[in-house]
C-alpha cells in the first residue's frame, strides 16, 4: 500500500494511560499502537506521541530542555520521554511519548479550565515544534487533535513556513468534538505571535474571537472527524457549532473515520477488573458479573434486565430524555446502573432518581475506570441517548462485552449501531432518531421485549455483538490513507507556492 514506513507525530492534550478526561485520550493512546504495525506488510510506521506533562504524570525520563520563543520572551520547555508499549497482531513495538513540561503552565490541580488556557496550549504547540529538530526527527505528518493542538498547522504555515526543516511536514487535524473550540479575545494574537491581519474571517477571526479550533480547520492540509455521519452533520447549521460554513468550504478535504477500541485492553476474556471472565462461547458467565455488580452497587441481586450508563454528565449526552421517562422506566422490572461525572445539574438529577428508586438504581458519581468495566460486563443493555455524538466509545466497548447498546442514531452511533431485526436476526442494538423521551422509551421497550420474550434470540444477539470487529486495525489503515492524502495535498500546495 505504501512504499515506505511513515514518520507520524500524534499530538494530543490527553493520552491514555497518562491523562484522560474523555474519548480523545483513548483515541490518542490506542491509534498509535495500531499505526505502529499496520500498513506496509505490517512493517509498521515510526509513530511518536506528544502531550503536556501534567502534575499527575509521574513517568518520563529527562531528555532535554530548550527555550521556546513565546510572547516576546523565551519560556523553557523540558522534554521528558516515556513510552506506550504496543502489542498488536503479535508484533511488539515501543512508541516514544514526549511529555512537554513547564512548571508554570502544567503543574496544576486540573488539566483544563484555567484563565490562561490559550497561553498554556500555545506554549505547548510551539514547544512541540521546537523540539523536532532537536530530536533530529522530521515527521512526514503531524496529526493534531482538537483545539489544543489547532495552532500547530497555523504555526507551520506562518512562523515556520520558510524553514526547510518544517516546510515538508504535512498536517492532519482531527475534530473529536466541535463543541469545544478554544475561542479567545483578539489579544490572544499576541500570544500566538501573529499580527492583526490574522483577525480576519478567512483566517482566525470567529464571531468576534480568535478560535484555536478554526486555526486547525483552516490551516491543516486535511481535516477529519471521528465518524462519517458526524462529518456530514457538522456541515449543517444544527450541529455545525457555527463552523458549518467553514467546514462546507473545506468539504473536499474533510473525511470521517470511525474510532476503534483496543481489543486487548477491552477483552472480557482477560479483563482482570471484572468478576468473571467470559467470551462469546460462554456468554452465560455474564450473569455472574451482573450479580457481582448488583452487590457492589447495593442493589437487590436478581436476574432482571440491568441497564448501564457511563458518561460525562453534560447536555450532549441526552440525559434530559432519561429524566423525561424516568417514571415509565422505573415502573418496569429493571435496574439501572449509572456511572458519571460532570455538571452538577445532572449529578443532582441522578441523586434524586436514586433516592426515589433506591432498589432500582445504582449510582456512582465520579470517574472510576474499574467500575466502568464492571458495568460494561455486568449490564445487559447500555444507554447512549446522545443529542450529538462525534463517534462514541461507550457503545463499542459495550458491544465487545456483549452488552446491547440502545442509542440515538446520531454521529458515530448511527455508523456503528443498527436496529435489531427479529425477522432476519440482523442488527446489533436498538435505537431511535427523533430526540424525544417517547422514542427513547420505545427503543428501550423493544430491547426489553426481546430480552424477556425471546431469550434464545437475545443470546444470539449478545454473541453476535461480541464477535463484531471495532478494533483499530481497520481504522488504522484508513488513517494511513488520510496521512498519505495530507502529504499529497501539502506537496501540491508547496508547488503552487
Ligand atoms: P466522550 O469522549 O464524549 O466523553 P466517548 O463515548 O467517546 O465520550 O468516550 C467516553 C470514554 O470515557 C469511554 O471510554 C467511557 O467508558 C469513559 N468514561 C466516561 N465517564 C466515565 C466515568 N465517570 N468513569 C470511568 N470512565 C468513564
Amino acid at each position: 500500500m505504501f512504499d515506505r514506513p511513515l514518520k507520524i507525530l500524534v499530538v494530543s492534550s490527553e493520552v491514555v494511560p497518562f491523562a484522560k478526561t474523555g474519548g480523545l485520550a483513548d483515541v490518542a493512546g490506542s491509534l498509535p499502537k495500531a499505526l505502529a504495525v499496520v500498513g506496509n506488510d505490517n512493517m509498521g510506521n515510526d509513530v511518536r506521541v506528544a502531550m503536556p506533562r501534567y502534575q499527575q504524570i509521574e513517568s518520563g525520563t529527562y531528555r532535554m530542555d530548550f527555550p521556546v520563543p513565546f510572547k516576546n520572551r523565551n519560556e523553557t520547555a523540558i522534554i521528558r520521554e516515556s513510552s506506550i508499549e504496543s502489542q498488536y497482531q503479535g508484533v511488539h513495538k515501543t512508541i516514544p511519548v514526549y511529555l512537554v513540561d513547564n512548571h508554570h503552565y502544567f503543574y496544576r490541580d486540573r488539566m483544563y479550565m484555567y484563565d490562561d488556557e490559550a497561553e498554556r496550549f500555545t506554549f505547548f504547540c510551539r514547544a512541540v515544534l521546537e523540539m523536532l529538530p532537536k530530536l533530529d526527527w522530521q515527521p512526514d505528518v503531524i496529526h493534531c487533535n482538537d483545539w489544543q493542538s489547532g495552532p500547530i498547522p497555523l504555526f507551520l504555515k506562518t512562523h515556520y513556513r520558510q524553514d526547510p526543516f518544517y516546510n515538508r511536514i504535512a498536517t492532519v487535524f482531527t475534530v473529536h468534538n466541535l463543541q469545544y473550540q478554544g475561542n479567545y479575545p483578539k489579544e490572544v494574537l499576541q500570544v500566538l505571535g501573529l499580527g492583526d491581519e490574522f483577525y480576519h474571517p478567512e483566517r482566525l477571526e470567529f464571531y468576534g474571537s480568535v478560535s484555536f479550533m478554526k486555526a486547525g480547520i483552516v490551516y491543516a492540509d486535511v481535516i477529519n472527524t471521528v465518524s462519517r455521519t458526524y462529518a456530514a452533520e457538522i456541515q449543517r447549521p444544527e450541529l455545525g457549532e457555527r463552523m458549518d460554513g467553514l467546514l462546507r468550504k473545506r468539504s473536499k478535504d474533510l473525511y470521517g473515520i470511525v474510532n476503534g477500541i483496543n481489543y486487548h485492553e477491552f477483552n472480557p476474556k482477560t479483563d482482570n477488573r471484572i468478576h468473571r471472565n467470559y467470551d462469546s462461547a460462554n456468554v452465560t458467565h455474564k450473569k455472574e458479573n451482573k450479580f457481582a455488580l448488583q452487590k457492589e452497587l447495593g442493589l437487590p441481586v436478581r436476574d432482571i434486565p440491568l441497564i448501564g450508563l457511563i458518561s460525562r454528565l453534560v447536555d450532549q449526552k441526552g440525559l434530559d430524555l432519561i429524566a423525561e421517562i424516568v417514571d415509565q422506566l422505573m415502573s418496569e422490572d429493571i435496574q439501572f446502573a449509572v456511572l458519571g461525572s460532570g455538571d452538577k445539574y445532572y449529578e443532582d438529577m441522578f441523586e434524586r432518581i436514586r433516592s426515589r428508586f433506591p432498589e432500582k438504581m445504582g449510582l456512582y458519581l465520579g470517574f472510576n475506570a474499574i467500575l466502568a468495566q464492571r458495568i460494561y460486563a455486568g449490564s445487559d443493555m447500555f444507554l447512549m441517548p446522545s443529542r450529538f455524538e462525534p463517534c462514541g466509545l461507550g457503545q463499542l466497548i459495550s458491544l465487545r462485552y456483549g452488552t446491547i447498546p440502545i442509542v440515538r442514531f446520531t454521529g458515530g452511533l448511527a455508523d456503528t449501531v443498527n436496529e435489531y431485526n427479529p425477522e432476519t436476526s440482523s442488527g446489533n442494538g436498538f435505537g431511535f432518531s427523533d430526540y424525544s423521551g417517547r422514542e427513547l422509551f420505545n427503543a428501550i421497550k423493544r430491547a426489553l421485549r426481546l430480552y424477556r420474550e425471546q431469550p434464545g434470540q437475545w443470546e444470539t444477539l449478545v454473541r453476535n455483538a461480541m464477535e463484531l470487529d471495532f478494533s483499530w486495525a481497520r481504522s488504522g489503515v484508513e488513517y494511513l490513507q488520510l496521512y498519505q492524502q495530507a502529504m499529497s495535498a501539502h506537496l501540491s500546495l508547496q508547488k503552487i507556492a
